[in-house]
C-alpha cells in the first residue's frame, strides 16, 4: 500500500510514538496516573503534559497559551463558541469545524470569498461590526497558503479578533504571528490522533464549552492523557527541527509527481501552496472507477471529511470548478516519510488508470 493521503491523516512518527509508552505502561510503572493528582506519580504525569505543552508552543507566537483539546475540530469549537462572537466573516474555503460551528452557534455570517486560485484577497475589507474572522492558513483539500497576517491586520482595523486555523500549516510554515487564537490537531503532523490545541493570545477571554472539573485553566474540563499530550508535544518538537529538511523533501516530491501527472490540471494556485498537496482533475475522469482500479494506492477523492457523502467539494465549487470538475478531481498528499520512487510509481498508475477511462 502506498499511503497518499496526508491531508487526512500523517503517519505517527517513531519518536511521537516513544514518547507516548511511558503513559501507557502497565500497573507497575505507574504511568498511569492521574495528572490532576497531586501524589508523585500524578506530579510526574503532569511534568510530562507540562513538557509537552512547551514542546507544542514552541510552533507557536510567543505571548499566549496552549490549552489541550480533543482535536482541532473541539479547538475551534472552543474559539467560536468560547467568543460569543454575534458577527463572524469566514473564508468560503474553510474547514467544516469552522463553517458548521460558526452556523450552529448562531452568529451572523459572511463569507469572505477565495479566488480562482484558492486564495481569499489579502485587500478584502472587514465589515464593521464584526466580532470575529477566521481564515486558515492552509486549504485542506488544496493546499492554497492564505494571506493571514494581511487578513488578521484588516480584522483587527475593524475591531475583530482573528481565528487561524492552522492544521494544515502547523510544524510545516512558521506560525500566523497576528492571529488571535491558533487551532492545532497532533495526527497532522505525526502526533497521535484524539488530541488538538487551541493557542490564545494572552488577554482574550474565552467560555468554556466543557464545563466539570476545571482542568485546563478552566476552559477544558476533563482528564488529559498524557500519552496523547507527550506523543504531540514530541511530534512539535520534532515538525520543528525537521521543518526546512521536511520543506526540501516536499519540494522534491512535488516536482516527481508534477512530472508523472503533467497532463492533468491543477485545482488551485502552484504558487502559493504547501506543496504536499496536490488536488488535480482530469474531465470525464471517473473517481469512484479510479479508486477501486488502484485499491493499493491510497489518495483521496477530496477532503477526508465530505468523501463518502457524495456532494462535490464545496471548497472545489467556491473557486469555480463545476460539479462535474469538482467530482473529477482527486487528492494526492504526501511528506516525510513518503518514499520518491512510491510516489512516481503511484502517479504513474493513476495516470494509466485514468487513461484507460479515456479521460
Ligand atoms: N481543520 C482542517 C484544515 C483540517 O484539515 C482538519 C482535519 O481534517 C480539521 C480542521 C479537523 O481536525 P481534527 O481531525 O483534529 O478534528
Amino acid at each position: 500500500m502506498i499511503y497518499l493521503d496526508y491531508q487526512a491523516t500523517t503517519p505517527l512518527a517513531p519518536e511521537a510514538r516513544d514518547a507516548m509508552l511511558p503513559w501507557l505502561a502497565g500497573p507497575e510503572a505507574m504511568g498511569f496516573a492521574n495528572p490532576h493528582s497531586p501524589h508523585r506519580p500524578g506530579r510526574a504525569a503532569a511534568a510530562a503534559v507540562e513538557v509537552a505543552r512547551e514542546q507544542v508552543a514552541a510552533l507557536l507566537p510567543p505571548g499566549g497559551r496552549v490549552i489541550f483539546t480533543g482535536s482541532a475540530t473541539e479547538a475551534l469549537n472552543l474559539a467560536v463558541f468560547g467568543r460569543k462572537a454575534r458577527q463572524v466573516a469566514v473564508s468560503n474555503i474553510e474547514h467544516a469545524a469552522v463553517l458548521d460551528s460558526v452556523q450552529a452557534s448562531g452568529a451572523r455570517l459572511r463569507m469572505l470569498e477565495a479566488g480562482g486560485d484558492g486564495i481569499v484577497r489579502p485587500d478584502t475589507a472587514i465589515d464593521p461590526g464584526t466580532d470575529l474572522v477566521a481564515v486558515m492558513q492552509v486549504n485542506n483539500e488544496i493546499g492554497t497558503i492564505q494571506p493571514v497576517a494581511e487578513l488578521a491586520r484588516a480584522a483587527h482595523a475593524a475591531g475583530a479578533l482573528f481565528l487561524c486555523d492552522a492544521v494544515q500549516g502547523a510544524g510545516k510554515l512558521a506560525p500566523p504571528e497576528s492571529a488571535d487564537m491558533i487551532a492545532l490537531s497532533a495526527h497532522k503532523l505525526h502526533g497521535p490522533k484524539g488530541i488538538g490545541a487551541l493557542w490564545v493570545r494572552d488577554g482574550i477571554a474565552l467560555s468554556p464549552l466543557i464545563h466539570g472539573g476545571g482542568q485546563e485553566q478552566g476552559l477544558r474540563s476533563g482528564t488529559l492523557s498524557p500519552a496523547l499530550c507527550a506523543g504531540f508535544g514530541a511530534a512539535a518538537a520534532l515538525a520543528k527541527a525537521r521543518m526546512a529538511g521536511d520543506a526540501a523533501h516536499v519540494a522534491a516530491l512535488w516536482k516527481i509527481a508534477r512530472k508523472a501527472l503533467s497532463g492533468w490540471t491543477l485545482n488551485g494556485s502552484d504558487r502559493q501552496r504547501w506543496q504536499g498537496n496536490l488536488n488535480l482533475r482530469r474531465d470525464g475522469l471517473d473517481v469512484a472507477r479510479l479508486m477501486s482500479d488502484l485499491r493499493d494506492v491510497a489518495f483521496s477523492a477530496g477532503s477526508a471529511c465530505a468523501s463518502g457523502s457524495g456532494r462535490p467539494s464545496h471548497v472545489l465549487r467556491a473557486i469555480g470548478l463545476s460539479e462535474r470538475q469538482a467530482k473529477s478531481s482527486i487528492r494526492i498528499g504526501f511528506g516525510r516519510y513518503t518514499v520518491a520512487g512510491e510516489l512516481e510509481d503511484a502517479c504513474a498508475r493513476i495516470d494509466a488508470a485514468a487513461a484507460v477511462q479515456g479521460v
